[in-house]
C-alpha cells in the first residue's frame, strides 16, 4: 500500500561490503557522497543564503550528490543545470494542486509486494530505495519503500508472481536505483529471473553509470558477463554537461559486455527546457553510445511543481528539437497516463503548425 505516512527511503544502506570484505570503490564514493547543504554549498562556492531554505527542504526528502557528479557542475553558479537538479530549494515545500505522492499510479499497479505491472508483457520490480543521487524532481520520492522492498525474502513474492505468470517476457529492475545493489546481490536476483523459462529479457532502470560511472567496475562487468538474457539498460541523463569522459567510459564498458543502451531524460524547467540543450545531449549520448529513448514530462509528485513544463511548450521544443536531429537521436515525450496501456506519446509540434 502506497501511504504518505511512512517515511521513504529509510533503507539507504545496501551495497554493503563486498562478499570477500573489501569495499569498492564506488562504494566509498556512495558513502563519501555530500549529504550536507553546508559542504555542497562550500565545494561550489555558492551563497550561504541558500541554506536555510536547503535544510528545510532537505528535510523531507535529503540531500545526496557524489562528488564526482559535483566536479561537472560550475563553481559558484547557483542556476547550473545539474546543481538545479539536486539542490534542495524552498520552492519544494509550496503545496500546490494535483501534485501528489502517487503521481503515476503505482499503487493500483501492484501486483505482489515490491512488484509493479501496467504494461503488456513486462513487469518492473522495485528492487531498492537506494539512489547515490536524489534528483529533485523524482516521481518516487514519496514512494514508500519500506513497504515495498522490505528485508529478506524481500523478492520472493514477486519473483513467484513472475514465475506464475506466462506472459511476463521482460522484467525491469527498478528502485531506487538498482546498481546501488551489491554484485552478488545482483547476481542471485538475475540467477533467479534467468531460471523462469519465459523471461526472455531484462532491463535496468538506473542512474549510476551518469552520475557514478565508477560503478561500472570489473565486479559489475564480471556479473554481465555471466548473464544468458539480453540486457537493457536505460539510462537517465537530462543534460550535457552530465556526459563526461568517464560517462563514456563506462558506457563503452557496457556496451563491450553486450548491453544495449539507451536513456531516459525528465523535461525539467530550468535545466533542459531548450532545443539546442537536448539536441546536444542527444549527441553526447550517442557519442557514449547510447540511443535517446524516452523525454518525459514531469510526474506531477509533491514538492517538483517548480520544474514543470507545459505540455504546449514542451510539444514545441519536441518539435524543434526533431527538425534538428535524425529521427534515432530523437526521443520520444510522453506522459504517463492513469490507466493508459503504455506511456502516451505527444506529438511534436512543428513552427509553422497551426495549434492542436
Ligand atoms: C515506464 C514503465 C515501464 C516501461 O515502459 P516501456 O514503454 O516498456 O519502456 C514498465 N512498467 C512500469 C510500471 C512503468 O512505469
Ligand atoms: S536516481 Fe532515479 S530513482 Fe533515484 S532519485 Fe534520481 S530519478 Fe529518483
Amino acid at each position: 500500500m502506497i501511504t504518505a505516512s511512512l517515511h521513504p527511503r529509510q533503507h539507504e544502506r545496501e551495497a554493503g561490503p563486498r562478499t570477500d570484505g573489501q569495499v569498492s570503490r564506488w562504494q566509498d564514493e556512495m558513502a563519501d557522497a555530500i549529504t550536507s547543504p553546508e559542504a555542497l554549498v562550500a565545494a561550489l562556492g555558492l551563497d550561504p543564503q541558500l541554506l536555510t531554505a536547503a535544510h528545510a527542504a532537505a528535510a523531507g526528502f535529503r540531500l545526496r550528490v557524489p562528488r564526482s557528479y559535483v566536479a561537472r557542475m560550475r563553481p559558484g553558479d547557483a542556476h547550473d543545470p545539474l546543481l538545479r537538479q539536486i539542490l534542495p530549494v524552498a520552492q519544494e515545500l509550496e503545496e500546490v494542486a494535483d501534485y501528489g505522492i502517487d503521481p503515476v499510479g503505482e499503487h493500483a499497479a501492484l501486483r505482489a509486494p515490491g512488484l509493479l505491472q501496467k504494461y503488456h508483457g513486462r513487469a518492473l520490480i522495485i528492487t531498492t530505495s537506494a539512489c547515490a543521487v536524489h534528483c529533485r524532481y523524482c516521481f518516487r520520492r514519496e514512494f514508500p519503500y519500506s513497504e515495498q522492498t522490505g528485508d529478506a525474502p524481500r523478492w520472493s513474492a514477486a519473483l513467484e508472481e513472475i514465475a506464475r505468470d506466462g506472459s511476463l517476457e521482460e522484467v525491469i529492475l527498478s528502485g531506487g536505483d538498482p546498481l546501488s545493489l551489491s554484485d552478488a546481490r545482483l547476481t542471485s536476483l538475475t540467477d533467479a529471473l534467468t531460471a523462469i523459462p519465459h523471461v526472455r529479457r531484462l532491463r535496468i532502470h538506473t542512474r549510476q553509470p551518469v552520475v557514478l560511472p565508477s560503478r561500472v567496475d570489473d565486479g559489475l562487468v564480471g556479473w554481465l558477463a555471466t548473464l544468458r538474457l539480453p540486457m537493457v539498460f536505460v539510462l537517465h541523463a537530462n543534460h550535457p554537461n552530465e556526459i563526461d569522459a568517464e560517462v563514456r567510459a563506462a558506457c563503452a564498458r557496457l556496451r563491450a559486455s553486450g548491453v544495449t543502451l539507451l536513456n531516459q531524460s525528465v523535461l525539467l524547467n530550468g535545466v533542459n527546457d531548450d532545443a539546442g540543450v537536448l539536441a546536444e545531449l542527444s549527441r553526447r549520448l550517442f557519442e557514449a553510445g547510447v540511443l535517446p529513448y524516452y523525454l518525459h514530462v514531469l510526474d506531477r509528485v509533491r514538492g517538483a511543481a517548480h520544474f514543470e513544463i507545459a505540455e504546449s511548450h514542451a510539444r514545441r521544443i519536441a518539435g524543434e528539437l526533431s527538425a534538428r536531429l535524425p529521427g534515432y537521436l530523437v526521443p520520444r515525450l510522453v506522459r504517463e497516463v492513469y490507466g493508459a496501456p503504455a506511456k502516451v506519446t505527444l506529438p511534436p509540434r512543428f513552427p509553422n503548425q497551426e495549434p492542436g
